[in-house]
């Protein structure tokens, strides 16, 4: 089992889907990545920072949860990151409402001494600054860096980003965000135009249609499972690479066959955390549960050629 670092905001959401409606909930993609790893019984480290307003026993819970959270600072006299979104009818769309740093603003991530030696880096979507500096201070090249973005980052921080592209093994983004960044419609070319700006392995989201795994000319598909109540979409990218992420450290094989198994992973994680809002299923979620959800992912897709 490698070690496993986790980067991304640690937050308060307001989320509002056409099921309802919350007021400040725990979210940010730290927590959901860490959440989904720790599904895994990884030894995984959340370097981030929230501020005085936000409750020790949402800490205490990731602790419980077998997380490493002394690199989750504390700005006592600072505001926690906050975000709101609103989802569209089809809740495969939303709307950023808000979008408040604040602690994150001024952020330097401190990456612990026990984990710069660790062979799998996450690098959950915040500022690519902060993201780059935590590759910087690791003592070694870690076997596989992961990363995760949104079209915000696109928006307000692209020279950055395009620094932090070019130096992981991996990055996860949604089908609209790759084409933002490529400015190809195809996303057969937004992959290969990615990957000659770092990344080996490109996945493409697609909501709840599923994610595209590509690597040199291959290309796999992993399907969203088909779900009778979806409440809250929130998190469910940042529950797929954590899922990703965490079955990489547990079995540390970073071959295309492994990462294919990886992508399921991620996927059945993130199909729990769609069924409540914010963080609720994760945080309840059984190991069996899991592994029944992995047997149905199989048997969706599967079928005999010889008959
Ligand atoms: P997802 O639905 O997977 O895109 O992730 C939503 C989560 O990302 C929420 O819990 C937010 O707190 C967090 N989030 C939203 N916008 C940003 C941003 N610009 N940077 C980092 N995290 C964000």
């Amino acid at each position: 089992m490698s070690k496993l670092i986790i980067v991304g905001t640690v937050a308060f959401d307001a989320i509002e889907t056409p099921f309802g409606k919350t007021d400040k909930i725990l979210g940010g993609a730290a927590t959901f990545i860490g959440l989904a790893a720790s599904q895994f019984e990884v030894d995984g480290a959340i370097v981030s920072v929230v501020g005085g307003d936000f409750p020790k026993e949402y800490i205490d819970m990731l602790e419980d949860r077998g997380l490493d959270v002394s690199c989750l600072e504390v700005v006592e006299n600072g505001k926690t990151f906050f975000w709101s979104g609103k989802y569209h009818n089809d809740m495969n769309t939303r709307d950023t409402l808000i979008t408040e740093l604040n602690v994150l603003a001024d952020f330097k991530p401190v990456v612990p001494e026990s984990y710069k030696d660790a062979k799998v880096v996450m690098l959950g979507n915040l500022h690519p600054l902060v993201q780059l500096r935590v590759i910087e201070q690791m003592n070694e090249k870690p076997d596989i860096v992961i990363l995760d973005t949104m079209n915000f980052w696109m928006d307000s921080a692209l020279d950055d980003l395009m620094k932090v592209i070019a130096k992981v093994d991996v990055i996860t983004i949604n089908d609209e965000e790759a084409r933002q960044l490529t400015g190809e419609y195809s996303l057969v070319v937004a992959a290969k135009k990615i990957m000659t700006m770092g990344p080996e392995f490109v996945v493409i989201k697609k909501g709840e249609h599923g994610a595209l795994l590509f690597f040199e000319d291959e290309i796999f598909y992993a399907p969203a499972l088909p779900l009778k109540e979806v409440f809250d979409p929130t998190g469910a990218g940042d529950t797929f690479a954590g899922g990703f992420a965490g079955y990489l450290a547990k079995t540390e094989d970073y071959s295309f066959g492994n990462l294919k198994k990886a992508i399921i992973y991620g996927s059945a994680l993130a199909s729990f955390s769609v069924e409540k809002f914010g963080t609720e299923r994760m945080i309840n979620l059984e190991k069996e549960e899991l592994y029944e959800r992995i047997v149905q992912f199989k048997n969706l897709t599967q079928f005999d050629l010889s008959e």
